[in-house]
């Protein structure tokens, strides 16, 4: 979650950017329906500081933002950098370790702290708000404890005892397969994709 930013990027549903060369890449498969990663994980630039740490879904301001995974909303504000920020907790994997994702740069938030959600609801729209954004993206990130019960809830420390994982690695057809939301059900750590499909429904809202 630092700024390593892009350009304004004309790519369009099924395309995904290739990983850097320093980086350990999962092969991704993209539906040919889903909006394009503009941007892919990239835990340490060359030079060894963070990285990117998520993916850059990148389709028109306004585009639904889905849940990942069934949860409930931990986080729903503004503030400058990131914009508009939702966080959805999704409970324990088969470990006990706590997963949750990460949806900046909203451009309105259409879920509030408490709220349960399910897999597909829609959770806000795709913007660019906030100062690190520099074109209409969904910066997406998928945490997850790095042991049980490590995670701190306290003040502003929500990410601390959790590490940033390659959202590529999770998703629910399996490491690299991204998978549209068509109201499939699974485990809870397993995500499905946060930007709405083209031609799919999501709980509550019509796809364009
Ligand atoms: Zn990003």
């Amino acid at each position: 979650m630092s700024a390593v930013l892009t350009g304004c990027l004309a790519r369009g549903p099924g395309t995904a950017v290739p990983y850097p060369p320093h980086v350990a890449a999962i092969p991704v498969t993209m539906p040919a329906t889903a909006p394009a990663i503009a941007q892919q994980f990239i835990p340490l630039t060359p030079t060894g500081q963070p990285g990117h740490m998520g993916i850059d879904v990148a389709d028109a301001t306004g585009t639904p933002v889905i849940a990942a995974a069934p949860g409930v909303v931990t986080i729903s504000l503004y503030e400058p950098a990131y914009g508009n920020r939702i966080v959805i907790d999704h409970g324990k994997d088969s470990t006990g370790r706590r997963v949750q994702t990460l949806y900046f740069h909203l451009a309105a938030r259409q879920a509030e702290v408490g709220q349960r959600v399910a897999r597909g609801a829609p959770i806000g729209t795709l913007g660019e708000t906030g100062l690190l954004s520099s074109y209409p993206h969904l910066h997406f990130e998928y945490h997850r404890e790095v042991e049980p019960g490590a995670r701190v809830r306290s003040g502003n420390n929500w990410w601390q005892g959790m590490v940033q994982e390659d959202p590529n690695g999770n998703w629910v057809d399996g490491p690299g397969r991204v998978t549209c939301y068509r109201g499939q059900s699974a485990p809870a750590d397993k995500i499905t994709y946060p930007v709405v499909c083209r031609g799919s429904s999501s709980p509550g809202l019509t796809a364009p």
